[in-house]
C-alpha cells in the first residue's frame, strides 16, 4: 500500500513539473532557395537567386534565434545543392512546426516586381495524398505516434482519414501563416500579390509541415535586382517576416505543443 501511494506521489510530482514546463519553442525551418549548381534566377547585373536566398534565410534564423519563442533550422548554411526531398527531411528530421522557403522570383516582364507567398493548392494535395498513402514507410513516419496504433493490420481508410486530417491542418495553417506575412512585408516592401498563391512548388508538398514559399521580389527587375542585393532591403524583409511568423503564433499560443 504504501508503495502504490509512493508512487501516486510521484505521479503527481511528475504531471505537476509537466504541466508547469514552460512552453517549448516553436521550431521553424527556414530553406534557402537553390544552392550550389543550382544558381536559380540570375538577374541581369550578375546577382544569383541562391546568395539572396542564403542571405536572408540567415538574417531570418538570426532573428528568430535572438526570441526565446522560436528556434531556427536551415535546410542549408552554405553554398551547396540540396535537393527539394532533402529539405524537407531536414526540417522533418528537427520536428519543425512550420517550414519557410526563400526564393526570388524572375518573370520574361522586366517590369514585374513585388514579392508574393506561395501555399499548397488543394488540388494538388489530393494528389500529393494519394502519393503518399501509396507509401506506407513514408506514411507510418508521417504518422508518428498515430501509426503505431494503426498496427500492422493498418486500415487504409483510417490512415487515408487521418493523413486528410493532418494535410487539410497543414494547408489551413500555411494559409493563415502566408496572410500574417503579407500584412508585414506589405508594410515594408512592394508586393506582388496580396493574397497568398496557390501552387505545388518545390518545399510545399510536404503534407505533415504546414510550409510557405515566399517569393521576396523580381530579380529579373532592374531596381529590385538592386535592391535584393542590398543588406538593408534584405534585413527589412527577414524583419517582416519574422514579425509575420510571431503574429501568427501570438493568435494561436497552442501551437507547437507536441502531443
Ligand atoms: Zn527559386
Amino acid at each position: 500500500m504504501k508503495k502504490i501511494l509512493a508512487l501516486l506521489f510521484i505521479l503527481l510530482i511528475n504531471l505537476v513539473l509537466v504541466n508547469s514546463v514552460q512552453a517549448l519553442p516553436v521550431v521553424i525551418a527556414i530553406d534557402a532557395g537553390h544552392g550550389g549548381k543550382d544558381s536559380g534566377a540570375v538577374g541581369k547585373k550578375g546577382l544569383y537567386e541562391k546568395t539572396v536566398t542564403l542571405s536572408i534565410a540567415k538574417k531570418l534564423s538570426a532573428l528568430l534565434n535572438s526570441d526565446r519563442s522560436f528556434k531556427a533550422v536551415l535546410t542549408r548554411s552554405s553554398d551547396h545543392f540540396i535537393s527539394v526531398p532533402q529539405r524537407s527531411e531536414i526540417a522533418r528530421k528537427n520536428r519543425a512546426n512550420l517550414l519557410i522557403s526563400i526564393h526570388a522570383d524572375s518573370a520574361p516582364d522586366r517590369n514585374a516586381n513585388g514579392a508574393s507567398i506561395w501555399v499548397l493548392s488543394t488540388k494538388r494535395a489530393d494528389t500529393e495524398l494519394g502519393r503518399w498513402i501509396e507509401q506506407h514507410e513514408k506514411q507510418s513516419e508521417l504518422l508518428g505516434g498515430a501509426g503505431d496504433v494503426l498496427g500492422d493490420d493498418n486500415n487504409p481508410h483510417l490512415s487515408q482519414a487521418i493523413l486528410d486530417l493532418q494535410f487539410s491542418y497543414s494547408q489551413r495553417v500555411g494559409y493563415e501563416l502566408a496572410n500574417d506575412v503579407i500584412k508585414e512585408m506589405s508594410t515594408v516592401i512592394q508586393m506582388h500579390k496580396r493574397k497568398p498563391e496557390h501552387a505545388s512548388l518545390g518545399v510545399l508538398r510536404s503534407p505533415d509541415i504546414p510550409s510557405i514559399l515566399i517569393e521576396v521580389g523580381f530579380i529579373s527587375n532592374a531596381n529590385e535586382e538592386r535592391l535584393l542585393g542590398s543588406n538593408a532591403h534584405q534585413d527589412k524583409i527577414a524583419h517582416a517576416i519574422y514579425l509575420g511568423i510571431k503574429n501568427y503564433v501570438k493568435k494561436h499560443p497552442k501551437f507547437g505543443e507536441r502531443h
